[in-house]
């Protein structure tokens, strides 16, 4: 392994994370639609400027609803991995529910040519059978977890977990975990919103400050890290935050770390 990789990961939501909330206006779409107008093309300019290959992780409604934002990815030479199809906070939804979910994004997917080997849960958020349900479907790894920083790992099904009573811990599942963090989320230190509220407003100053610290401690103190960003393309595409990324790219490959698309890092560790 190279002493360190970065995973660049883009959330393509468009209008489906906005869809997802109790209460959604056009101005809310609005935003939704600016990462596929905007978003995605700036993206997509920035990574083949440096020659580097990217995760995307597309909801079936985003592959749906801008099919054309969507195969211009894949021409790229980018992986697309799953992300549900509506969006929905799993923990929200039944098993059945669930299933069905993702079962209509596999086959969104499988409609332009994609067999997706990874998942990321919408909403950065699981329910009780999310898991098992990736486990089921076959997939190489999962991106939604947060139990490690650097390191992925195989993350563990069937816990049981009771207040008063100490963790029983379940079985490792066959994927590997590559585990994500808010610190590295564009969407908590930028994405504004009424209602629900959030507060964004980051400088990307601040937000570089702290990406390149998490990967500089990275690089000095762990073998073979992985650092996964996760970015959004209606967030990441306004041209303040698209110049941070690409100091962030400049800085993290003066150091001599790769990029790599996660399913290549999967791969990688199930060979090892
Ligand atoms: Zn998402």
């Amino acid at each position: 392994m190279p002493p360190s990789t970065v995973c660049l990961t883009f959330d393509f939501d468009a209008l489906s994370v906005w869809l997802a909330y109790e209460k959604t206006t056009p101005a809310m779409l609005g935003r939704g639609e600016y990462g596929a107008r905007v978003g995605v093309p700036r993206v997509l300019d920035l990574l083949a400027s440096h020659g580097l290959e990217a995760t995307f992780f597309v909801p079936g409604h985003t592959v749906e609803s801008f099919p054309d934002e969507t195969e211009r990815i894949l021409a790229a030479g980018h992986e697309v991995a799953h992300h549900s199809y509506a969006h929905l906070d799993p923990s929200t939804q039944t098993r059945d529910e669930e299933r069905e979910d993702m079962e209509r994004a596999w086959a969104a997917l499988a409609r332009i040519g994609v067999e997706p080997v990874g998942f990321r849960a919408p909403s950065a958020d699981l329910s009780a059978s999310t898991l098992e349900l990736v486990e089921e479907h076959g997939f190489l790894y999962d991106s939604s977890l947060m139990a490690d920083d650097y390191t992925p790992f195989r993350p563990r099904i069937g816990d049981r977990v009771a207040r008063g009573e100490p963790l029983v811990r379940g079985r490792e599942a066959r994927f590997w975990e590559l585990p994500l963090s808010f610190e590295l989320d564009d969407w908590v230190h930028f994405q504004f919103n009424f209602d629900p509220y959030r507060r964004g407003g980051s400088t990307p100053g601040d937000v570089l400050e702290i990406w390149t610290a998490e990967f500089d401690w990275m690089h000095a103190n762990v073998d073979g890290g992985v650092l996964t960003a996760t970015m959004h393309p209606q967030v990441i595409g306004r041209g303040s935050r698209i110049a941070m990324l690409d100091r962030f790219i400049r800085h993290c490959g003066e150091t001599g770390a790769r990029f790599a698309r996660m399913d290549t890092v999967a791969r990688e560790l199930d060979g090892a």
